[in-house]
């Protein structure tokens, strides 16, 4: 993905049009309802700005701000952590003492976007909300009703913490949006199971590389090609459920490297179980979350800017989106057989957050999910992938 925009005009702006989900509005910073997660356990970095802000400060408090920052060796600085893993700037209201005392434009640009993710198109800029953050996911992942999106002006946010999308994306930026929106259509389809819309998703993506290479039809020729390959029939499946769960399993077991309860031994013990059920606990699973599920598939679609989160084009997206998919719906799966009934609410929120932290904020973790979705899948078509994942 590309880096971060530099200062610029932009950040003069006292507004900007923003096209996102509707429930991005709704979205406040809760410390309180969240025991301030992002402040605790994850590395904060301070970028060069920031720190050059602080450092223009008078003497005392300046000395008071840089006790708490950590030199990095040679790779800038990030802020300092208390022994139980909370930011050195979190005070005991769960508040953060550096905007409290200097104002929120002293801030991190991390900190100053977190949860919102945003992407600048020149004139216009793209933005949702990671579900690393519990309130937004609570807000993003809950509601029954489909994720709608519109585009709304707003007080411009700081321009240094949205991200330049991919060169593929900006030039094809005038016919984006009615991809996106004819891509979360598909997976909103409630009359299909969730892993039909990712078929007729994946189909849809490939038939539009294949016929229109790196351009990007009209919103009539999409619609069209939609309709075209949408499956009728559900998804035969080409090898047995161990195979296919052990596969997960594995990955799962690979990203937390035996963290946590998922060790190799532990993970390869469920899957074996829950080969047994597969389809009731995916029905169990689906008939009561299929919303929360439906949700996160869209959120992620348009927050990783897909089919360009990563190199390779856009069959190579749908590979990863949906093994990324499939890793963050695993534990849900586990949990519903383990207990031969749907996991309430809250376990579902706690477990997808779980996954996702561990998806967004890894480097390693990403890098193999990539290196699996193009290995692993390497010259497999839609209906071939779905018939494994
Ligand atoms: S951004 Fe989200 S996780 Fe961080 S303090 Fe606010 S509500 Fe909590």
């Amino acid at each position: 993905m590309g880096g971060r925009t530099g200062q610029s005009n932009q950040e003069k702006r006292s507004e900007e049009r923003v096209f996102a989900p509707s429930y991005l509005w709704d979205f406040r910073c809760d410390g309180a309802a969240c025991g301030s997660h992002c402040c605790r356990d994850w590395r904060i970095p301070v970028d060069m700005a920031a720190w050059e802000r602080m450092a223009r400060l008078p003497s005392k408090e300046r000395k008071t701000i840089f006790a708490k920052l950590t030199e990095k060796e040679g790779t800038g600085w990030e802020t300092s952590h208390n022994e139980d893993g909370a930011c050195a700037f979190l005070d005991e209201d769960g508040l953060c003492s550096l905007q409290k005392r200097h104002s929120k434009s002293y801030l991190p640009d991390i900190c100053e976007s977190y949860p919102r993710v945003s992407y600048r198109f020149g004139d216009y800029v793209e933005r949702s909300l990671a579900m690393t953050c519990p309130v937004a996911a609570r807000l993003a992942l809950l509601p029954d009703a489909p994720m709608q999106f519109r585009e709304r002006t707003a007080p411009a946010r700081r321009a240094s913490s949205s991200t330049h999308p991919p060169m593929e994306a900006l030039l094809l930026r005038d016919h984006l949006r009615a991809l996106q929106l004819r891509m979360i259509a598909i997976l909103q389809n409630r009359e299909k199971s969730l892993r039909l819309r990712f078929l007729h998703l994946g189909r849809f993506l490939s038939t539009i590389e294949a016929r229109y290479g790196n351009r990007l039809p009209d919103e009539a020729s999409l619609l069209a090609c939609a309709e075209n390959v949408k499956p009728s029939a559900e998804i035969r499946f080409r090898a047995p459920p161990y195979t296919r769960l052990r596969y997960i399993a594995e990955l799962l077991a690979a990203l937390y490297e035996a963290e946590e309860d998922y060790t190799p031994g532990r993970l390869n013990l469920l899957a074996s179980s829950l080969a047994e059920h597969e389809a009731e606990s995916e029905e169990l699973l689906h008939s009561l979350h299929g919303h929360i599920l439906e949700n996160l598939a869209v959120n992620e679609l348009f927050l990783r800017l897909y089919p360009f989160s990563c190199a390779g084009g856009f069959l190579a997206n749908f590979k990863l989106f949906v093994l990324r998919f499939r890793v963050a719906e695993f534990p849900l799966l586990l949990k519903a057989a383990a207990k031969n009934e749907p996991p309430d609410q809250e376990t579902v929120l706690l477990l997808l957050g779980r996954v996702m932290e561990k998806l967004d904020h890894n480097r390693e973790a990403d890098r193999l999910l990539k290196h699996r979705a193009a290995e692993d899948f390497d010259g497999m078509e839609p209906d071939e992938i779905l018939s494994f994942l």
